[in-house]
């Protein structure tokens, strides 16, 4: 295996960040505009624009635009962000059709199915009834899991040799995993076991502050990787069946009385903080 270049020490403002020209672009949802090929003419601007990143006034301040970097349509449905480099700049490595099909059709399937679940759920919501909320809420986690997964997939990749691990990344990955070497066997190790379809990943686990790696068979097991936890009802059986047996519906119709609502409330103004701008 090909271990990737680690950077000398004054190499650190060497990872990529995005240009203002992304930041504007994602404020007003252009990419639903774009369309491919000025995708692509933007992908070519991008590449030629982005400064250097410099490093933060605030150690460990995330480059939001980075993190949430979804474009949004004005109508705040999602769009299709467009690769930010050509679609032969992986080559050799993967190829230009492969990524013309994964980016074009499935990512673009991925969001138009999120896009649809939201706007089917809230007809159901606007109905005050909800026949197959079940499928509606896998369609919600299988497409929505995939559209963000994606959109961290194609950001994570860039032509061969054009970046480098900054000495903070170094850093994060020896008090995790030990050595640089160690987190790329895990990795490696975890993508190749994954059963059947699935991600290998990396994440930041912001309740322990820990690096860990996952794999996720298929993506959605009805979640959305990336949404932070806010209100939380454990409908396992060990949670109610002492006193409510199989009768799961009472057991919920009575926790909606014991909602802590105010740290719901904190909860909410925490995680919104991730996204600020
Ligand atoms: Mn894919």
């Amino acid at each position: 295996m090909n271990t990737p270049e680690l950077p000398s020490p004054d190499s650190a403002s060497s990872l990529p960040v995005a240009s203002p020209d992304r930041r504007r672009f994602v404020a007003t949802g252009g990419a639903a505009l774009a369309g491919l090929a000025l995708g692509a003419a933007f992908a070519r601007a991008q590449n030629t624009t982005a400064p250097a990143a410099t490093p933060s006034a605030t150690p460990g301040a995330a480059p939001m635009d980075v993190l949430f970097g979804c474009p949004l349509n004005t109508d705040g449905t999602y769009a299709l962000p467009p690769l930010p480099y050509a679609y032969n700049a992986l080559e050799p490595s993967i190829d230009e059709q492969t990524m013309h099909l994964h980016h074009d059709i499935h990512f673009a399937g991925y969001m138009k199915g999120l896009n649809a679940a939201l706007a089917k759920l809230a007809d159901l919501r606007t109905g005050g009834e909800y026949p197959q909320i079940g499928y509606w809420e896998n369609q919600l986690a299988f497409n929505g899991s995939g559209y963000f997964l994606h959109n961290v997939f194609f950001q994570n990749m860039a032509p061969a040799g054009s970046t480098t691990a900054s000495t903070d990344l170094q850093f994060s990955f020896s008090k995790n995993f030990g050595v640089f070497a160690n987190f790329q066997s895990q990795f490696t190790a975890a993508a190749t076991a994954v059963e059947g379809s699935g991600w290998a990943i990396l994440g930041w686990q912001p309740f322990g502050q820990k690096l860990v790696i996952l794999q996720a068979e298929k993506h959605q097991n009805l979640t959305q990787w990336g949404v932070i936890p806010v209100l939380a009802l454990d409908v396992w059986e060990h949670a109610y069946y002492l006193k409510y047996q199989n009768k799961r519906a009472d057991y919920i119709k009575a926790w909606w009385n014991v909602v802590n609502w105010d740290n719901v409330t904190q909860r909410l103004a925490a995680a919104r903080t991730l996204g600020a701008a």
